[in-house]
């Protein structure tokens, strides 16, 4: 249940409104604003923000690389990373639905490099078609990164298994090429692996992280990696805007989320494979499924049902469940801090009515 009041009138008229359309939807904890409103802070282009820097060092600290640097979005860190181990006209390899390619593309046009997609399963390139693809040729653009990404947010939430990750840096070294992780919600698939952060992180030279999804930060995102490679990326932060000033206030908000926020992941995870049970268990009478969800996201194939994603999009939110249309034949469920189980009972119920009806029709 979302402990803050709704303002949206559409919604107004419904006692409980279950808001799975992002964990992005996540409000700062009472703790966050406390310590923002206490955070030491300074010019962080000027001479320095010491809460920014404290929170950059132990972002770094925790993910083994040498350095951090806190930027407004998770997007402008990946094309941060991008930038720093790339040159003008090289090739960068990543999944085919991974969220550089499908959403961020468009960095690749100020950058001028191309982005070339690999086909892949639960979110992981084939390593065939990888090591294929970065082999160097004389008509070939050289390659310049390879990008993974863990959780896989077009994959359902699907985590990279360790193994597949150690394959595909393997492959990058030994064509001397750098491997990024867009870990906008690395936390979720440390978590779901029972891992330290760090061990994902070791098989990419940067890693960027997101603070204002399941962590609960308001805003901001920090990119981890060598101290040249971070170096680069503070320059073109600065050419693309990014230098903010007392961003300790934000930054003290997403050191707090890294302290109390990784920790209860797990609890977001466990409500997702309850819901997916739970809609499975419905016994629909037209072909419908649910996900089953390694992490905080279930898609929900509705294909069948005879009503696209978007229709039943707008049914749900009839019965105040907020979901998102993900293609036309699937719809997308997350679960966050602010869905509670009551919530979870509400969203089986608000499906199981919509099925009904449509049953009938
Ligand atoms: C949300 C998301 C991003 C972008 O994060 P913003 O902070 O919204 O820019 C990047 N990658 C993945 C996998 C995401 O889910």
């Amino acid at each position: 249940m979302q402990d803050f009041p709704i303002f949206d009138s559409r919604h107004a008229h419904h006692a409980r409104l279950a808001d799975l359309r992002s964990d992005t939807v996540t409000r700062p904890t009472e703790a966050m604003y406390a310590c923002m409103r206490e955070a030491p802070v300074g010019d962080d282009g000027l001479d320095g923000d010491p809460t920014v820097h404290a929170l950059e060092t132990a972002v770094a600290a925790m993910l083994g690389k040498d350095a951090g640097l806190y930027v407004p979005t998770c997007t402008m860190a990946n094309l941060l990373a991008v930038l720093a181990h790339t040159q003008r006209h090289e090739q960068v390899l990543l999944e085919s639905s991974a969220h550089m390619f499908t959403t961020e593309r468009g960095g690749s046009l100020l950058a001028g490099l191309a982005y070339t997609p690999i086909e892949g399963k639960a979110g992981a390139m084939d390593l065939d078609r990888l090591e294929a693809a970065v082999r160097p040729g004389s008509h070939r653009i050289r390659v310049g990164l390879i990008a993974m990404e863990t959780s896989h947010n077009n994959a359902g939430g699907a985590v990279l298994p360790l193994a597949h990750m150690q394959g595909a840096h393997q492959i990058a070294r030994g064509a001397g090429v750098s491997v990024h992780i867009d870990g906008a919600r690395l936390m979720n698939a440390a978590a779901a692996l029972n891992l330290p952060a760090a061990t994902l992180a070791q098989h990419a030279e940067s890693v960027s992280l997101c603070l204002s999804k399941g962590l609960s930060a308001p805003v901001g995102a920090v990119l981890a990696a060598s101290d040249a490679a971070i170096a680069r990326a503070r320059a073109y932060r600065k050419m693309l805007g990014g230098t903010q000033r007392q961003a300790g206030i934000m930054a003290a908000a997403g050191l707090e989320a890294l302290r109390t926020m990784s920790k209860r992941l797990a609890d977001d995870h466990a409500k997702a494979r309850v819901l997916s049970t739970r809609l499975n268990a419905l016994g629909a009478p037209l072909p419908f499924a649910a996900g089953e969800p390694q992490t905080n996201i279930v898609q929900v194939h509705v294909g069948g049902t005879g009503m696209s994603s978007h229709q039943w999009v707008k049914a749900l939110a009839e019965l105040g469940v907020l979901t998102r249309p993900w293609g036309e034949k699937t719809i997308r469920c997350v679960t966050h801090r602010h869905i509670d189980d009551a919530d979870i009972s509400h969203t089986v119920d608000a499906f199981a009515q919509v099925l009904e009806k449509q049953g009938q029709a």
